[in-house]
């Protein structure tokens, strides 16, 4: 894919994604305008179906949707209620202890710094980009698995993982497309270009895409 092509990339992918579901993480987003639930429902996303995250999210939002509610709970009833999320009891630490810093440091407060929330046990740049673009509104550009795949598939960066691919996006990336090509790429990641044998005799960007690494197609 040459660097032009994302313009009409970006258009095809906006056109076909309105069909998929959303992301549970944009979900919380949109319904909260709440960074620190889009924070803590990152976290319970990791390693977790969507599905699984969005009934976890709203348990847990029902009973402490605040830093404050939240860091008064025993790390039993966090994990109980945020089951079955992967690694449960990890991330239900986790939780309490980004709580109790947001509490203790920055007066029940989510901070809009990337280096800050970085700082936070338990986030990574992925979670910590997702905070800035969904809960804040502010530019970044959340590389998962499936922003990687797919723009070294369509041969936009070569990269060997998710933080070079986020550094060469943002030199190439036109800013406008910063915030949505997250939910544009898990979403298609998760219906059409899919990690193993990805979809592509009925893709309408196989004429951009130079299928660079895909041994096995439909
Ligand atoms: S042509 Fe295939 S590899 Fe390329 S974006 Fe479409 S589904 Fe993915």
């Amino acid at each position: 894919m040459k660097p032009d092509d994302i313009h009409r990339a970006i258009g095809i992918l906006r056109e076909e994604t309105r069909a998929w579901r959303t992301p549970s993480v944009t979900v919380v987003a949109e319904a909260s305008r709440s960074p620190f639930k889009v924070l803590i429902s990152c976290i319970i996303s990791l390693r977790t179906k969507d599905e699984v995250t969005t009934q976890s999210s709203a348990r847990l939002f029902d009973r402490a949707p605040t830093p404050e509610a939240m860091e008064g709970l025993p790390a039993e009833e966090v994990a109980r209620l945020i089951y079955p999320a992967g690694f449960y009891r990890t991330k239900a630490e986790q939780i309490l202890e980004i709580s109790r810093r947001l509490v203790a440091e920055y007066g029940g407060r989510v901070p809009d710094s990337l280096d800050e929330l970085l700082a936070f046990r338990g986030v990574g740049r992925k979670t910590a980009n997702l905070v800035l673009t969904l809960g804040f509104g502010k530019p970044g550009i959340c590389v998962d698995t499936h922003v990687h795949r797919i723009c070294n598939r369509w041969g936009y960066v070569a990269t060997k993982n998710p933080d070079a691919t986020e550094m060469a996006l943002r030199a190439l990336l036109p800013p406008e497309y910063w915030i949505e090509i997250n939910d544009l790429l898990v979403a298609f990641g998760q219906n059409l270009c899919h990690p193993v044998s990805p979809r592509c005799s009925i893709c309408r960007l196989s004429d951009l895409c130079s299928r660079v690494g895909v041994a096995q197609s439909r």
